[in-house]
């Protein structure tokens, strides 16, 4: 299906956390972007925890609790990728028996090194371990290293549209499906996640941009529809960075304790974005994606001396 077609129901959208710590102001900007574009869309919205990684106990709970105290809905349930983890196993099988796979032994020094050579797109992996013989591969198993599964890619470019950036051509390397300690690869289970959800709508950080053309193919691959994307500028600090924990007072708590009700954090997101309100719900009327500022909104949460994004 091209990314053209109406879906034949209202599909869904998502903002997928990684529970490591508690959401800033960056995340919860895109948390509130992607509830505005599903609900303006008559889309559901769910809320999937990706806690395959980096999960700090508490940390999901709390970033419900901050959605929740902002006043963004969801629909029911809310997904645990942990608790998928045979759906993404079938689907590494399927990929699999199909021949689109092989192990890999690099260390990741090895892939940078390699990577680092004058050929190959920048960050691809370079291939080192797709055309093994058995000899080479039984050396590296006798090792003892437990290999990473890749995907055998067909094509080392693919093209998607963004809702926000256009037509985005991008490269697809033989990245990973499955880690080397067993877990399956965030490349791997969005796919399947978003499809499996039926996610038609994804909206996230920009930094995410590159990797999609990535998830584009393999849902081709494994005959999924490729959901529509679109995304969004992230927050930076004073420095030009990405915001971070490190630069102040830039969680809801944080906010709070500063005097700051979720109504005027909302109201701050808000006028980021170029408008004026305090409720997620209030901002749903007149949203226009086509009106989005399209650079990153630049923030000193210490003096909250906002510059950028605001036409
Ligand atoms: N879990 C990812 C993150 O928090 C987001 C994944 C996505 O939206 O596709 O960065």
């Amino acid at each position: 299906m091209s990314t053209d077609e109406q879906p034949a129901r209202p599909g869904a959208g998502r903002f997928a956390p990684s529970p490591s710590g508690d959401l800033h102001l960056g995340n919860l900007r895109t948390a509130l972007l992607a509830w505005l574009f599903a609900r303006s869309t008559g889309r559901a919205f769910y809320l999937r925890v990706e806690d395959l990684d980096r999960v700090r106990p508490g940390a999901a709970e709390r970033q419900l609790a901050d959605l929740s105290a902002l006043g963004l809905d969801w629909d029911p349930p809310v997904l645990w990728q942990s608790e998928r983890l045979d759906r993404h196993r079938a689907a590494i099988d399927t990929l699999a028996a199909a021949g689109m796979t092989y192990e890999c032994y690099c260390t990741r020094r090895e892939i940078q090194q390699a990577a680092a050579a004058p050929h190959g797109p920048l960050g691809a992996y370079p291939g080192t371990c797709r055309d093994l013989t058995a000899a080479e591969r039984a050396a590296r198993r006798a090792t003892g290293r437990s290999p990473a599964l890749r995907l055998r890619s067909e094509t080392t470019e693919f093209e998607i549209e963004d809702e926000l950036h256009g037509v985005y051509r991008g490269v697809v390397d033989d990245f990973v499906l499955r880690r080397g300690d067993g877990t399956p690869a965030y490349n791997l289970a969005v796919v399947v996640d978003d499809a499996e959800q039926g996610i038609d709508q994804v909206v996230r950080g920009d930094d995410l941009l590159s990797s999609t053309p990535r998830q584009a193919y393999l849902a081709t691959v494994l005959g999924f529809p490729i959901p529509r994307y679109a995304h969004v500028p992230l927050v930076l600090n004073r420095d030009g960075k990405r915001l971070a924990k490190r630069d102040g007072a830039v969680t809801l708590a944080d906010r709070a304790a500063l005097g700051e009700t979720p109504r005027e954090v909302v109201a701050l997101l808000a006028n980021s974005l170029g408008r004026t309100g305090s409720t997620p719900a209030a901002l749903l009327d007149g949203f226009r994606p086509d009106t989005l500022p399209r650079e990153p909104w630049t923030l000193d949460p210490v003096n909250m001396v906002k510059s950028g994004g605001n036409p």
